[in-house]
């Protein structure tokens, strides 16, 4: 008995609580000025008429709300000093609330709703669920444990609140018109509950409009108008069992929980919450996999025809000027572009090769054979200029030139075409008109590369000799020049332009590199890929907006719940993570189904033959993008519900 006249558990000194009066409506009073003392292990009832201010007692008494004015002392201590943590303690371990509308939370099984108070006091899941089940069991519910609220009666759903508020110990039991909406058979058991908790020590307080209701409590405390009218006083037959010492317990800080179990359970309620939802979250998800997806092919391709670019430019031989000469000049010796010109050429820096080249189509004979092929008078750098390696045999070399050697490299298909059965052309004779040349080797097959087996139909012989005995012409018809570093191709090109005018006078020559003409079609490509680029990352924002969308929705659908959860001990960052696995949680599947999405569409596209390199880069990137969006958007709504009041959260409809 020591223990109990000590100091009340529960002190009320001249509360009160207004509603209004900020924004210019009158204020409503609905406390008065309540004083009230509860010992530990009272069976108090506080009846009075509908409106007369019992819930809203109730609630500051549960430390769902907080009075506008006066002191409530829990245990001796001032519950205004309490933070948001230490309520959330003191719901989580002393309190237990049983409410008229039941309020269980329809997502969650009958036992997943009674484990709610362990989950955030730190309980391990297999005694968690021990125990909510033996107390569903106790409470006549053993055959229930996984139906959904809206499987079972009101009055069982009552069993399973009056469970829930036992599961953390139910020091103090708060129920407010637990029989309400009951039918009297209900009714009586779940009273018939209360006298055994009653009996077995626990406090509890009862509030009801039902003066039949009260009388079963020990104690009867009447309210009008938001004063207290009457009490019966506390029962002379003080609890037998004596009750673990709050004030100590209060004074601790709550137990450290794991994060794995933590982050567990909060995954295990968003899958929850999202399979509930699963058509709604399926649309969600489909903005993000668009998103994602769209990111990683539009990056796929844009890497595929850069690289089939670079391709090009190996290949056509980015190193490579273009120059002849054009216009009225060229046909006048003197006027065109002369070996003098191009001796003024090589001296450019640079420039490491100058061919000259004479072309023209001939009649090539071998035996009895004549094929009309491609002649061209050519510099011995050749092969090492269009990185063209040789076949058979050597390439004429630059005292071949200086000597106007009659000597010729075949084609690949020319040597094939002229000379069947002969197995090594090298060392053959062939006439062009009546100028015989000695074969003194055979080009690679160059056309296997490019597609163009015309390119392999020609004949190479040094410049010199072709335009002396072939074509009558000193004048090169073109000339090819190679530079050493492509990144300063164009400079080289403006200083060839430059020297030429000045030899010329005017300009009658053109000049050219692939280098430009493939760049310029890179750089469109580029242009277009990023802009295929942001179409992706926008419809990556909308996904994220769409997550944004969602979880304000599920914010303010569940508001209840997230009153429920509060009311039951979850500190406000137990609610901040739970909002935001969820987020999250939408948020990796939608991205790992985007990648998958993106993976496949990207398949197909190269089953097509569009060129497609995929970027393991940009696949964590879209992923990470996701999720980030997810984060982001999720947070603001998930933070909003962790700050709402319980009471405010828990009166939504
Ligand atoms: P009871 O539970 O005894 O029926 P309540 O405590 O629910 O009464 O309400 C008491 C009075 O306070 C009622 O007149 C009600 O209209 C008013 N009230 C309750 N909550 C609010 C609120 N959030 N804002 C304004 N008035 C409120
Ligand atoms: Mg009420």
């Amino acid at each position: 008995m020591a223990a109990a006249t000590a100091a009340a558990l529960i002190e009320l000194r001249d509360l009160r609580k207004d509603y209004g009066g900020q924004d210019g409506s009158p204020a409503v009073q609905v406390l008065r000025g309540v004083d009230l003392q509860i010992r530990q292990g009272e069976f108090v009832a506080i009846v009075g008429a509908s409106g007369s201010g019992k819930s809203t007692l109730m609630n500051i008494l549960g430390c769902l709300d907080r009075p506008s004015a006066g002191q409530y002392l829990f245990n001796g201590s001032d519950v205004a000093a309490f933070d948001a943590d230490r309520l959330a303690w003191l719901r989580r371990e002393a309190f237990g609330f049983v409410f008229q509308g039941y309020h269980l939370i329809p997502t969650e099984s009958a036992c997943e709703n009674v484990e709610l108070p362990a989950i955030y006091a730190g309980l391990p899941e297999p005694q968690r669920r021990q125990r909510a089940a033996a107390l569903l069991a106790r409470l006549g519910l053993a055959q229930r444990l996984d139906n959904r609220p809206h499987q079972l009666s009101g009055g069982q759903q009552q069993r399973v609140s009056i469970a829930r508020a036992l599961m953390n110990g139910g020091r103090i039991i708060l129920a407010d018109e637990p029989t309400g909406a009951l039918d009297s058979q209900s009714g009586a058991e779940v009273m018939q509950l209360f006298h055994e908790l009653a009996d077995a020590g626990h406090t509890i307080i009862l509030i009801t409009h039902d003066r039949e209701v009260a009388a079963q409590a020990r104690r009867v405390i009447e309210v009008r108008d938001g004063s207290i009218i009457g009490d019966s006083g506390a029962a002379p037959d003080a609890p037998a069992q004596a009750m673990p010492d709050l004030r100590e317990a209060a004074a601790s800080q709550p137990p450290a929980r794991r994060w794995r179990d933590e982050l567990r359970e909060a995954a295990r309620a968003a899958w929850r919450v999202m399979w509930v939802n699963r058509f709604r979250t399926a649309l969600t998800l489909l903005g993000i996999v668009i998103g994602v997806a769209s990111v990683i092919v539009m990056m796929a391709i844009g890497l595929g025809t850069r690289q089939q670019v670079v391709a090009q430019l190996g290949r056509f031989g980015s190193n490579l000027m273009y120059m002849a000469a054009i216009g009225e000049s060229s046909r006048i010796p003197g006027r065109s572009i002369t070996l003098q010109d191009l001796e003024a050429v090589a001296d450019l820096p640079n420039i490491t090769h100058v061919l000259p080249n004479v072309t023209g189509n001939k009649v090539v004979r071998h035996g009895n054979q004549d094929i009309q092929t491609y002649v061209r008078g050519t510099g011995a750098g050749l092969p090492e200029v269009q990185t063209w390696p040789l076949a058979r045999g050597a390439f004429f070399t630059a005292e071949d030139e200086r000597e106007l050697a009659s000597v010729a490299v075949l084609g690949y298909r020319l040597a094939r075409e002229l000379m069947p059965e002969v197995p090594d052309p090298v060392g053959q004779m062939v006439l062009i008109g009546n100028s015989p040349f000695q074969v003194i080797g055979v080009m690679s097959e160059k056309g296997a590369l490019s597609g163009d087996r015309d390119e392999d139909n020609l004949l190479l012989m040094p410049f010199s000799t072709a335009g002396a005995k072939v074509f009558g012409q000193r004048e090169p018809t073109y000339t090819v020049m190679a530079v050493a570093d492509v990144g300063r191709i164009q400079d080289t090109q403006q200083q060839l332009e430059a020297l030429l005018l000045e030899r010329h006078g005017i300009r009658d020559f053109s000049i050219g590199n692939a280098a430009a003409s493939i760049a310029a079609e890179a750089s469109t490509r580029d242009t277009m890929t990023m802009m295929l680029s942001l179409v992706a990352a926008v419809s990556l924002l909308v996904g994220g907006i769409g997550v944004m969308n969602v979880m304000l929705m599920t914010v303010r659908e569940r508001t209840r719940e997230i009153g429920i959860r509060l009311a039951t001990g979850a500190r406000q960052r137990d609610i901040l993570r739970q909002f935001l696995t969820e987020a999250v949680l939408v948020t990796l599947v939608g991205g790992a189904a985007g990648v998958g999405l993106g993976v496949a569409v990207g398949l197909a596209l190269m089953a097509a033959g569009v060129p497609l390199i995929f970027s393991l880069t940009a696949m964590l990137a879209a992923f990470g993008c996701a999720v980030l969006t997810g984060l982001l958007f999720g947070y603001m709504p998930a933070r909003r519900a962790a700050r709402l009041d319980p009471v405010v959260a828990l009166s939504t409809a």
